[in-house]
């Protein structure tokens, strides 16, 4: 099983938003760019909402046959480990292994020593096409990426194993994510990650480093951009690189833990994928959600009065459900608007607050990213809330759909041949 160029990751917190999700693609495949979708969702996000793995594939197969989807599709355990994989492996055909929390753990002697004494050809001046300055590796750089990287590897290959024992090699995708790591990882530690990785066997298929810049929930990039294009552009380089090396799959390929909505490096991505021949996955995730309170609100009656509810009960509840989401949000509490005040708006008031219009003067970053981390709230009004998505189904279907096509897909992904990877099988296709 092999992923495609192209890959979105969608998120879809109460499981209903499947079919708009898929009619965003299938636009972008009347225009000539295969997305294909990857509705992931984290263990975490299952326990708040009370969902099981089980009912993500349900909504992605219901999906598919409503939608007549032609394409792959996939179902992603999010953010798995050791310890939280079992009940994903039936339902899901990636996975998204996480071992940000082994990072700087101390690996054996033994395998830190078999680690240098492989890595040892690359020792010297290490040039990789595309990256301007080559890099300096000696034993103390090798070393300080044993020490903190190579024990979060090896647990990744034993999550992969344990999952291929179960479901079968080459039978799903598989990501390894360290995005949640304290700090970013240099182009030089992504190189001798995947090599550690293909050390290890797993067959990668997409990477998610941690970038430069804070990727915070629901809203856009927060950081330097030109350093953000210029590191982007140097992790292409290197997987580019290492597939070569390494022999690790050739769809091998980024996989972008956005945090949604980070429209200010879309056109970068844009540009350097297109440049690169390069691939690319895009988790997007949570917005979903937001856009249905922004569909609720827009159909007004019952929906924009559960929409206010929401934002006041979030007002009293604010620490609470903030707390999980502390390093990822950056709410300025003092200017948050007074609930009485919003309980006053009209739906294009709610609307033009909520929606992240950033252009727009009504648009609050404060209150969208509060509401966005409430899903909570409409989790526990149940059926309520489940009930006035039914009813209010065209808006919330339009704004859903609105959203991902056209403030996701069309900036990242229109205008580039999605067929071909990378540039190196296409050079040697040339020579053949
Ligand atoms: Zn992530």
């Amino acid at each position: 099983m092999n992923i495609e160029k192209f890959s979105l990751g969608i998120g879809d917190r109460f499981g209903l938003e499947g079919v708009a999700q898929l009619r965003a693609l299938q636009k972008a495949e009347a225009e000539g760019a295969i997305v294909v979708p990857v509705w992931n969702k984290s263990n975490r996000e299952h326990t708040i909402i009370g969902t099981v793995p089980d009912d993500v594939r349900g909504e992605a197969d219901a999906a598919v046959k409503m939608c007549g989807w032609k394409h792959s599709y996939y179902v992603d355990a999010d953010h798995i480990g050791f310890t939280t994989v079992e009940k994903f492996l039936n339902s899901s055909n990636f996975f998204t292994i996480d071992v940000a929390d082994y990072i700087g753990k101390e690996a054996s002697q033994e395998s830190v020593e078999g680690f240098l004494r492989a890595m040892d050809d690359y020792t010297g001046i290490l040039s990789i096409p595309g990256i301007p300055a080559p890099f300096e590796v000696n034993d103390s750089l090798l070393k300080s990426i044993a020490r903190k990287y190579l024990y979060a590897i090896e647990e990744a290959g034993k999550v992969y194993r344990a999952i291929a024992a179960k479901k079968g090699e080459g039978n799903f995708i598989t990501e390894v994510s360290v995005d949640e790591a304290s700090s970013p990882q240099t182009p030089a530690e992504l190189f001798f990650i995947l090599a550690a990785l293909a050390q290890e066997k797993v067959p990668i298929q997409t990477i998610a480093p941690k970038f430069t810049g804070s990727f915070l929930k629901g809203i856009d990039y927060v950081g330097d951009i030109k350093k953000f294009a210029r590191e982007f552009e140097d992790d292409l380089a290197v997987i580019a690189y290492a597939i070569k090396t390494f022999k690790l799959p050739q769809s091998l390929k980024l996989s972008v833990h956005s945090g949604s909505d980070k429209f200010s490096l879309y056109s970068i991505m844009h540009q350097a994928v297109k440049k690169s021949g390069a691939g690319l996955h895009l988790k997007t995730a949570g917005t979903t959600w937001l856009e249905e309170i922004i569909g609720l609100a827009a159909a007004g009656g019952e929906g924009l009065v559960l929409a206010k509810d929401v934002y006041a009960q979030a007002i009293q509840r604010y620490d609470e459900l903030c707390k999980p989401y502390l390093t990822v949000i950056d709410i300025n509490k003092a200017k948050l608007p007074d609930p009485k005040i919003v309980a006053s708006w009209s739906s294009q008031q709610y609307v033009a607050a909520l929606q992240h219009n950033q252009s727009s003067d009504s648009y609050d970053r404060n209150f969208r990213q509060l509401v966005h981390v409430s899903f909570r709230i409409a989790a526990e009004m149940g059926q309520r809330y489940l009930g006035l998505l039914k009813e209010c189904r065209k808006e919330v279907e339009e704004n859903v759909a609105t959203n991902l096509y056209e403030r996701h897909i069309k900036p990242l992904f229109l205008g580039i041949e999605t067929n071909v990877f990378h540039e190196t099988p296409r050079h040697e296709a040339a020579r053949v």
